[in-house]
């Protein structure tokens, strides 16, 4: 494996980051490019940590922990989501960063990879707490973000009104409205429609072409959903509206489970309303674990990383895992799924779909020219249909999975874009 903690001595190795660097290894291993350009593409070029001191609503100052993670920029500016999580720690951050580049080359954006994260729990924040941190934590990366240089764009526990608070504080800073300094904005202040199905969209349109490759539709598949998000949420709505029967779903807390098909929009809305799934009407409880473990045809993690490891992997009765979250699956989880025959496929692909419209924001923003629904959908679903094409054709040419497929086109794009480029002086 790659030394790139050499790069940054005090930081102790994290499983997340090992993980990343693990799937990133072993495929560059195999692709015969130049061992010179590893530890390049594996380092990330710039991480940034600040420390936020915020007036908290009882008028104490409590000082949170942000970072801002640049992995690489071979293809284009930096570009990635941002998280709010008391799980948010730097490998963490470096390792989704470094997703996020092997995920914006699969789809052919023209942006490079990159992650944000700030220490707090977002329930417990008041939304004046909330807004505080999110300025101060942009200011204090302000050098390092533009619409040449770094967009951020929701991830765990950010929204919409999140993503409208950077955009104020990054115009007010600069002087003059910059709608394409970050994605994922609400609607009326020119985020895309669309933005916020799109990740669960876009995990619909991947399951569907590889049910496609089996002869099947979505109509013939039982499926559980774990998390309850955004991402979760809409994936199950767009699942269920198109014919596929919704059997269990979680959320941190627990689950449900039903055997002729939850109603996801009743489901959402309880959800919405309580906080949580517990006593939904027309469904039993189950615990997390038994969501994923439960008799289904397609598991769909679609929650945190690390969530399926080498203990809960052998039990998983699903035939195919869509990772709709981010590093859901460990790398020895993988390798006893495909030991049990189990189809994986791998989140820079199935949770594209997100990043994906942003990219679309963007260009929407730098040209002062919005499209409608119907052309974000259509253009969405022929960005997803082409990567997953061509993911399809790489792992039959190969004869390998669709995770080694998905990194070796990943990596061959940043490789060949770095190369070309060359090295600064
Ligand atoms: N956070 C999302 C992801 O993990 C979206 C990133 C973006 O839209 O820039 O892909």
């Amino acid at each position: 494996m790659t030394d790139t903690n050499r790069f940054f001595p005090k930081i102790k190795t994290s499983a997340f980051w090992q993980h990343a660097n693990h799937y990133f290894d072993r495929v560059y291993q195999t692709m015969k490019l130049d061992e010179l350009w590893r530890p390049v593409l594996a380092s990330p070029r710039r991480v940034v940590s600040v420390s936020c001191p915020i007036r908290m609503d009882d008028g104490k100052i409590q000082v949170f922990t942000g970072y801002r993670v640049q992995h690489n920029n071979a293809l284009g500016p930096f570009k990635g989501g941002l998280r709010y999580d008391m799980s948010v720690n730097l490998e963490e951050v470096m390792a989704l960063a470094m997703l996020q580049t092997w995920k914006n080359a699969l789809v052919g954006l023209p942006f490079g990879g990159a992650k944000g994260g700030v220490v707090c729990d977002p329930k417990t924040l008041s939304p004046g707490e909330k807004e505080r941190l999110t300025r101060r934590y942009i200011s204090q990366i302000m050098p390092v973000l533009g619409p040449d240089q770094d967009i951020p764009a929701p991830d765990v526990g950010t929204d919409a009104q999140v993503m409208a608070w950077v955009l104020d504080t990054y115009s007010m800073m600069v002087g003059h409205q910059e709608l394409g300094a970050v994605t994922g904005k609400p609607v009326p202040l020119r985020g895309s429609v669309g933005r916020e199905e799109a990740t669960g969209r876009g995990v619909m349109c991947v399951l569907r072409k590889f049910l496609a490759t089996q002869n099947k539709a979505l109509g013939d598949v039982k499926v559980a959903v774990q998390g309850f998000g955004n991402v979760g949420f809409h994936t199950a709505r767009l699942l269920e509206e198109r014919g596929a029967t919704v059997i269990a779903i979680s959320e941190r807390n627990g689950g449900i489970y039903c055997s002729t098909g939850i109603d996801t929009d009743a489901a959402g809305q309880y959800y919405r309303e309580n906080g949580t799934l517990d006593d939904c009407p027309g469904c039993e409880a189950l615990t997390n674990e038994e969501v994923l473990v439960c008799e289904c045809d397609v598991l769909i993690p679609a929650a945190m990383e690390n969530t399926i490891d080498e203990d809960i992997a052998p039990h998983i009765q699903a035939h195919t895992v869509v990772e709709a979250a981010n590093g859901p699956v460990t790398p020895r989880a993988d390798e006893i799924l495909r030991e049990n025959g189990v189809t994986v496929l791998p989140d820079i692909l199935s949770n594209a779909g997100g990043v994906t419209v942003s990219y679309f924001e963007w260009v929407q923003g730098l040209d002062n020219y919005f499209w409608d629904l119907k052309r974000v959908q259509d253009e969405l679903q022929r960005v997803m249909d082409r990567a997953f094409d061509a993911v399809n054709t790489q792992a039959d040419e190969a004869d390998c999975d669709y995770r080694t497929a998905a990194y070796t086109l990943a990596i061959r794009r940043v490789a060949e874009a770095s190369s070309l480029r060359g090295l600064f002086p």
